[in-house]
């Protein structure tokens, strides 16, 4: 996903969520830790394993893995969210140590301005010239988020207010140097956690042409970054290097890292498993099929991003549907 100040995923993402008190019961006790009882969390931190949690929403799903007093965090929402999503994380695993970003989306990398400085930061090495080169994308989103914050509910407003207030206090002096990686690595690239082995691999152009899958083989979980929209319309940025030929192709890579015990973090939309995958694979070949008969009956381009195809008629983030079909209409276009 792509960050789009004003619009979309990160505004109804933020506002429509609940505090995630529930669910707490799930979180591990550091030893000798305190712990307070009713601690409120922002993001609903959901339990995957005794190693793992996701943080769902707010941008791109944030993903943890803790172990042997190390912790590694997968992307880091939006630029608003990256001090809390911080703090929650090290509430809930002891500091981080390593942050991965799955690929340069503002809403993957926006929160990187809270680690860049002390913490690891590896992405793949073509997102860091796209990610040095969206500062003002990030500005723009901060700015935005600050004037959202009057129709979010107080008790959220209590958590994230002094946050956002230091954040954009900062606005005329965050540069590139505070988003931007601090390593970069190609496909195939291992990470240890304590004693748990992460493997990075990226298959090619899909979702951008930097995407990278994050693949834990002990724990059997797979963070697809956004390679996988779970029922939400898919972003389709063809300046950031998509392809839907490459999407599916990466896809069907991450399918056969996966059995069917395989928990899968998305991109967007809901923990899940390998059906997921193929769904999604599923609903590129549909929409191509369906994008190349309105073509061949002469219809433009904005006829089709106007339409609402059956059995998709009903995933989240409407507004991301136009612009997949405009992308499908534009990839077939050239393949002429
Ligand atoms: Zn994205």
């Amino acid at each position: 996903m792509l960050l789009v100040p004003g619009a979309g995923i990160s505004r109804r993402g933020f506002l429509g969520l609940g505090l995630a008190a529930a669910g707490l019961a799930a979180l591990p006790r550091r030893a000798g830790a305190f712990q307070p009882v009713e601690t409120k969390r922002l993001f609903e931190w959901k339990s995957l394993h005794a190693k793992a949690w996701a943080a769902i929403g707010q941008g791109g799903n944030s993903l943890v893995i803790s172990d042997g007093g190390e912790a590694l965090l997968v992307d880091t929402k939006m630029p608003v969210f990256g001090d809390i999503l911080r703090r929650e994380a090290e509430g809930v695993v002891g500091k981080v140590s390593t942050v991965l970003n799955t690929h340069h989306h503002a809403d993957h990398t926006g929160g990187n301005h809270a680690f860049t400085k002390d913490v690891a930061v590896l992405t793949h090495t073509k997102a860091e010239p796209r990610i040095v080169a969206q500062v003002d994308r990030y500005l723009s989103g901060i700015k935005s988020a600050v004037g959202d914050m009057t129709k979010s509910s107080a008790a959220e407003r209590e958590l994230v207010a002094d946050d956002f207030k230091r954040l954009h206090d900062r606005m005329g002096e965050l540069r590139a140097r505070d988003f931007a990686p601090t390593g970069t690595f190609e496909d195939g690239h291992e990470v240890s956690v304590g004693g748990v082995k992460v493997v990075l691999r990226h298959f090619g152009a899909g979702h951008t042409d930097n995407d990278a899958v994050v693949h834990v083989p002990s724990l059997n979980l797979v963070h697809t970054g956004d390679l996988l929209f779970q029922r939400v319309y898919p972003y389709i940025d063809r300046d950031g290097g998509a392809t839907t030929v490459g999407w599916r192709a990466s896809l069907r890579k991450v399918m056969e890292l996966c059995d069917e015990k395989t928990v899968v973090v998305p991109g967007h939309g809901g923990v899940c498993g390998r059906a997921a995958l193929n769904e999604q694979i599923e609903y590129f070949d549909r929409m191509c099929e369906f994008v190349a008969g309105q073509i061949k009956e002469g219809k433009s381009r904005e006829d089709v991003a106007k339409m609402n195809p059956k059995p998709y008629d009903t995933y989240s983030n409407e507004w991301i549907r136009a612009i997949a079909l405009r992308g499908i209409y534009e990839e077939l276009g050239e393949k002429k």
